[in-house]
């Protein structure tokens, strides 16, 4: 398979579909510009090989064409940390925007305007009443699926070479990050630097592990993690459960949790997934203890008491000295760990302390030879909380893209390129 840092643009037209889709404030200033210095390292090699930019990105959820959602808001700030000057296209389908693709020279760059402008790019039709019949909806549905080919097939015609660097989108079968890749030989489509580093992350962790394996899953709620913990009670030694879902363990086993966070209905999951651990020889570690408050706030009264004898009108914030004694130490010996989701309530500095053990524990391991992936909304919110970022193996910038990676799915963007 080619790899982009092999691969020489020079005298190439290339198309590539980054994932710009950036925070926005009122006043169209990017309040956090990551997914564009993170797309890089991929733009900057293309432009330094000689080769002709195509830049496309989808912002935001349009229902269709929209200032708000206009790339060009982020033009200055793309050419600015490029460092070239960048021309936009104000759509990205049309003969203006053809004839732009077909006029740009080596070293040129050229911005398309959101792909979600146009409903094709995520094949959904748009604009159909609730109460529209099955037959209707079957009749849309078939509708912008026709054309949704013409449009993708407009899009691989501006370029004879696609680079796929949007790993947050790569759980997506969209147009331009999935079906382009047909109308490009297997010489002509290839993962950008970020694509390539997050798929041998995750392939490093879960194919090609050094044991001990961790994994550590936190956050507010087992219904979103469900896919997740069974994949992975199939590949840890350990698997340590921290953070709201916890309880819903607890609770099972027949704690008292007070008003901690639970799931009546996962309650039997929750067994279920005990008694699969059990029978795979994994080791299900969940807080012996628990830093508790009698409101949900960062002012109310706290406390420390056993996870399983919380009383009521008292709530798990965060794990207790105890638990982060004892996970701290399972972290400290393991050589690979994963970690998503925090260990209480982080965004109070009154319940970040269990957050900030397991952290400081995973930089630990990592220092020793560990490596450690970390990925998932809010765990990354943790370490640059805590200023950790560069001292784990490997942050995600992926959300659900890396959760469905991690749960085993194949992902549309990557089997479009490398066919699995
Ligand atoms: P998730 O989006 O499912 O990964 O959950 C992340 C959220 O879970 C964060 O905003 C945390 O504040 C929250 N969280 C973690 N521990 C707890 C807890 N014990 N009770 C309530 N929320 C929690």
């Amino acid at each position: 398979m080619l790899t982009i840092d092999k691969f020489d643009f020079a005298g190439k037209k290339v198309f590539v579909r980054v994932d710009f889709n950036v925070p926005l404030d009122d006043k169209f200033n990017i309040t956090d510009d990551t997914r564009i210095r993170a797309a890089l390292p991929t733009l900057k090699k293309i432009v330094a090989d000689g080769g002709a930019l195509i830049i496309a990105s989808h912002l935001g959820r349009p229902k269709g064409a929209t200032d708000k959602f206009s790339l060009k808001h982020i033009l200055p700030q793309v050419s600015k940390l490029l460092g070239v000057a960048i021309e936009f296209a104000d759509d990205c389908m049309g003969e203006a925007t053809a004839k732009k693709c077909a006029a740009l020279k080596a070293g040129e760059v050229l911005l398309l305007e959101n792909l979600r402008f146009y409903a094709e790019e995520e094949g959904k039709a748009r604009g159909l009443a609730d109460d529209a019949s099955d037959d209707a909806k079957a009749a849309a549905k078939k509708a912008i699926k026709e054309s949704q080919k013409e449009f993708t097939k407009t899009l691989a015609s501006y370029a004879n070479v696609y680079v796929n660097d949007a790993f947050g989108t790569a759980h997506r079968a969209h147009a331009s990050t999935a079906l382009i890749a047909d109308y490009f030989d297997a010489e002509h489509k290839l993962f950008g630097f970020l694509m390539q580093k997050e798929i041998d992350a995750v392939e490093k962790v879960m194919k090609d592990t050094a044991r001990p394996f961790t994994a550590i899953m936190g956050g507010s709620k087992v219904s979103s993690k469900i896919d997740i913990i069974e994949n992975l009670l199939g590949k840890v030694d350990n698997l340590i459960i921290v953070g709201g879902m916890s309880f819903t363990f607890s609770k099972a086993l027949g704690g008292n949790i007070g008003s901690s966070l639970c799931e009546e209905d996962k309650l039997d999951l929750a067994l279920e997934l005990l008694e699969k651990a059990k029978k795979n020889n994994v080791k299900l570690l969940i807080a012996e203890d628990a830093k508790i408050a009698n409101s949900f706030s960062n002012d109310a009264e706290s406390k420390f008491a056993d996870a399983d004898n919380i009383e009521n009108g008292w709530l798990g914030l965060d794990i207790g000295p105890k638990a982060e004694a004892e996970f701290a130490e399972v972290i400290k010996n393991s050589k690979t760990i994963l970690w998503n989701g925090p260990a209480g309530v982080f965004e109070f500095s009154n319940f970040a302390h269990g957050s900030l053990v397991l952290a400081e524990a995973i930089v630990a391991a990592t220092e020793k030879g560990a490596f450690s992936l970390v990925g998932g909304g809010d765990s990354v919110a943790c370490v640059n909380k805590f200023g950790f970022a560069d001292k784990v193996s490997y942050v995600s910038t992926g959300g659900g893209a890396l959760l469905e990676f991690i749960e085993g799915k194949e992902l549309p963007g990557i089997k479009a390129i490398r066919g699995y």
